[in-house]
């Protein structure tokens, strides 16, 4: 009578095991099957209720944010602070802007939590001889406890050595994600076999008459995000952009402003925006992109109207 209650036990207990490991797998299974979904309907995986994309370094990053590129001191600050209060979560700056103290300063002066703010910031080829001191550098301007990301501004001397060091931050909880900033199909062939870490982000120009679309999906296909710079074309280029009768066109059929429609079109696409501006209305108006969506074949009326026209050297 004890055997078979013994008996009775283990077969219950199997059977428990069984239930139980195949719940796991349906479940593994119904995720992964969503998680495909959710990457063939979105390009670059973005998640547009949560307006966020996940990284594959694990953090999540927002996928629009506020460029700061020739801000500075109280411009600069009062620029990032009406970002923050308009919502926006996702501050880019780099060592070349020399405005990581004020970004800092702007960050700490908030409301808004640390932890809810993600911070990009880069470093330029000249630190590359000596990138420890470099990243060291940025901690202490920023002063902000950690950097969400750091990207190596422009490939260079050392590029290798830089990185190897901000992997190095990594693992010692400085740096969350890290990654490229103007690195092409060619260079980023050449640069992934000498690394460990697969990049979480690269940055490039993108914008509607300079779309990379062949570089968008090469990047996208090794599971790295998209960052496009100059979404509204750069300065001196954003009037002839934003004035673009078959944008303007879009703009008006959906009410919204021709710089919507451009974020808009760049999210549909899976790239992350970093419009740079200083004007509060534009900083707001710049967050107002999920109250609509651009047809298949509005985007692709903007798709027609690359021509390859790059608006800086790199
Ligand atoms: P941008 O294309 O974002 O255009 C900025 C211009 O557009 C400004 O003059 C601004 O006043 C105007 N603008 C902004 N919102 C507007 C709106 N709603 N309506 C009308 N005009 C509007 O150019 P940018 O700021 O130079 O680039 C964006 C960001 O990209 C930079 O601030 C910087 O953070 C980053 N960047 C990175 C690199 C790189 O090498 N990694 C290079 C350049 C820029």
């Amino acid at each position: 009578m004890k055997k078979l209650t013994l008996l009775l036990i283990t077969f219950s207990f199997l059977f428990i095991l069984s239930a139980c490991s195949q719940e796991k797998t349906k479940k593994s299974s119904d995720s992964s099957s969503a998680a495909s979904r959710q990457t063939s309907e979105t390009p670059g995986n973005f998640n547009f209720d949560s307006k966020t994309v996940t990284l594959n370094s694990g953090y999540q990053m927002p996928v629009y944010g506020l460029g700061t590129y020739s801000l500075h001191g109280k411009e600069c600050k009062t620029s990032v602070t009406a970002a923050l209060n308009n919502g926006v979560r996702l501050i880019d700056t780099a060592h070349a802007y020399g405005n990581e103290k004020e970004i800092g300063e702007a960050v700490r002066s908030s409301d808004v939590p640390r932890k809810e703010i993600f911070i990009i910031t880069k470093l330029y080829p000249d630190q590359f001889s000596d990138p420890e001191a470099a990243i060291e550098e940025a901690l202490d301007q920023l002063d902000l406890g950690y950097i969400d990301m750091m990207l190596l501004h422009h490939p260079g001397n050392g590029d290798v050595k830089a990185y190897k060091a901000m992997e190095k931050a990594v693992k010692e909880g400085k740096i969350h994600s890290i990654g490229l900033s103007n690195w092409y199909i060619e260079e980023l062939e050449e640069f992934l076999p000498q690394v460990d870490t697969v990049p979480a982000l690269v940055q490039n120009e993108i914008h509607p008459y300079y779309q990379e679309n062949d570089v968008i999906p090469y990047i996208q296909e090794h599971g790295i995000t998209v960052q496009g710079w100059y979404p509204l074309g750069g300065r001196g280029h954003t009037q002839e952009l934003l004035n673009d009768p078959v944008i303007s066109k879009i703009a008006e059929h959906h009410d919204k402003s021709s710089a919507q429609v451009i974020l808009r079109w760049n999210l549909q696409k899976g790239v992350v925006v970093i419009p740079g501006s200083s004007n509060p209305e534009h900083i707001k108006e710049n967050t107002e992109l999920f109250d609509f969506e651009l047809t298949d074949d509005e985007m692709m009326q903007i798709h027609d109207l690359d021509r390859g026209e790059k608006h800086d050297w790199y």
